[in-house]
């Protein structure tokens, strides 16, 4: 990218620098939080979009891992894990959710996982198709390669689920 000048600190992808407001703990840079915030605002205005938007949440949420602080953990964690479910076990998106409200009684039991080296797609990438006719099938295709992205810790993954899934509570 030409205007290339700063490398965001969650998903590594380079912006122009921008003044504007990030989220408290997923670090990220300010043009990276505007894009991804032009991404949510299409698929809210789109009912079609509801399950690719659960993929975006999903996928922005682990490229940028944030401060290593507790609840930066657990958002990493769980939102892997219903990352892994869409990409390893796809069920109906009513099946994801209350997972998700599982998970949620497990977050505690969450460890910090250091995160790639770098991502495949980011949603600098996004960015052409936000809104278009292939937007679900690129955010499809971002959540898929950062799943693959995280590969180191894909067995931690399966089993922290496996574990939530299965302990009582
Ligand atoms: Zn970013």
């Amino acid at each position: 990218m030409s205007n290339c000048r700063e490398l965001c600190p969650g998903c590594g992808a380079c912006f122009p620098i921008e003044v504007g407001p990030v989220h408290p703990y997923m670090t990220s840079s300010p043009a990276c939080w505007r894009i991804y915030g032009a991404l949510l605002a299409a698929e809210y205005g789109d009912a079609a979009l509801m399950y690719t938007h659960r993929l975006s949440v999903d996928t922005y949420a682990v490229q940028h891992p944030g401060d290593r602080s507790r609840r930066a953990i657990q958002s990493v964690g769980l939102h892997l894990s219903r990352l892994m479910l869409q990409q390893e076990k796809e069920g109906p998106p009513e099946e994801t959710n209350a997972v998700m409200l599982r998970f949620g009684a497990h977050k505690a039991s969450l460890d910090w996982l250091e995160p790639p080296q770098s991502f495949s797609i980011t949603v600098a990438d996004m960015e052409p198709f936000i809104g278009g006719p292939q937007h679900a099938d690129a955010v499809r295709d971002w959540a898929a390669k950062t799943w693959a992205d995280w590969h180191a810790h894909h067995d931690y993954i399966r089993e922290w689920v496996k574990a939530a899934t299965t302990s009582p509570d």
